[in-house]
Formats: C-alpha cells, structure tokens, sequence
C-alpha cells in the first residue's frame, strides 16, 4: 500500500536539531527570528496563536532535552508541536523522518528510513526482515508486503520516499 507521508508528531526530529535549527533573536512577545545556522536560510516566525500560552508557561521539553528546538512544545495529549508551524524552516518542512510504516494489529510496530534500514523494538519483525526480506537481491514493495502480511503485519509506503 503507497500514501502521503504523515508525521505522527512523536517529536524526535525536533528533540536534537538545536546545533541547526536556532532561534536568533526575539523581536517582540511572540515574534522571533530563527535560522538554518548549515544552509543560512533565516525566517521571521510568530507563536502561532493556538500555542502562545503553551509555548510562554511550559519548556519542559527543553529541560529534559537539552538539544529541543527552542519553538517545540508538547501537548497535554501527548503529542509534539511546533509553535511556529506555518513559519517553520525548509529543513523542517521537507524532513521526513521515514520511507516506510509498519503495522500490526492497528499500531506502528516499526518504520523503515532509506530504503531497508528498519527500526523497530520488534524482535519477531528483526528476524523477519533479516531472515527473509533482506537475503532477496533487491526486494520489491509487492514482495516486502507480501511476506510482511504472511505473518500478520502490514506496511505502508510513502510516495516518492
Ligand atoms: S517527522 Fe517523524 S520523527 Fe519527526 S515528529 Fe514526525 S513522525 Fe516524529
Ligand atoms: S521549527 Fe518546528 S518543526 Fe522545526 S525543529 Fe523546531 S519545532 Fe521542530
């Protein structure tokens, strides 16, 4: 199966970026200057207003992570959000962290980045993929589906990935 990357906002690709993605200057309550240090892209952002009183009472992501990006708050129900989402830098608006998701039983079990690195806690997963997808020469999506499915998972990919 093949769909739209969809970020689950579980907040990792935000929680160690600081070195690169920095806030600059304030220049007023809600309003900040950030800036790609690597590619010099800089941005003029504001809190959006949905996240201000968020984003000024809570910096415990940045506590706990010491490498958050200073604009990353998370939510009451758990998710990660950005504060300046519709500002945000190209580093941030192209980044996807996966090529791949894979199921089981309704929750994401594991996600494949590039093309067959697989991350998962899943050891059944692990032997499957080492054991039967990655001793095939180049494993096609039809093939990896198929022999995910023969023991109960199922996978999406993303186009273009
Ligand atoms: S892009 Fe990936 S790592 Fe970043 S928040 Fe979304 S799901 Fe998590
Ligand atoms: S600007 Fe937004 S998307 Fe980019 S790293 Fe910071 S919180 Fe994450």
């Amino acid at each position: 199966m093949a769909g739209n990357f969809e970020c689950t906002q579980c907040g990792l690709c935000c929680l160690g970026i600081n070195s690169i993605v920095k806030m600059d200057r304030q220049l007023s309550r809600f309003g900040f200057v950030v800036k790609n240090d690597i590619v010099r892209e800089i941005h003029q952002v504001l809190i959006t207003p949905e996240y201000r009183e968020l984003f000024e009472s809570d910096h415990s992501v940045q506590e706990q992570n010491p490498s958050a990006c200073y604009f990353v708050r998370k939510r009451a129900d758990g998710k990660y959000v950005c504060t300046i989402h519709p500002y945000r830098l190209t580093i941030c608006e192209s980044y996807h962290c996966c090529s791949a998701r894979i199921s089981r039983d309704g929750s994401e079990v594991g996600k494949i980045k590039g093309k067959f690195s697989l991350v998962t806690k899943d050891d059944s997963l692990i032997s499957l993929w080492h054991q039967k997808i990655m001793t095939e020469q180049d494993p096609s999506r039809s093939f990896i589906e198929k022999t995910l499915a023969e023991s109960g998972y199922s996978i999406l990919f993303y186009d273009g990935e």
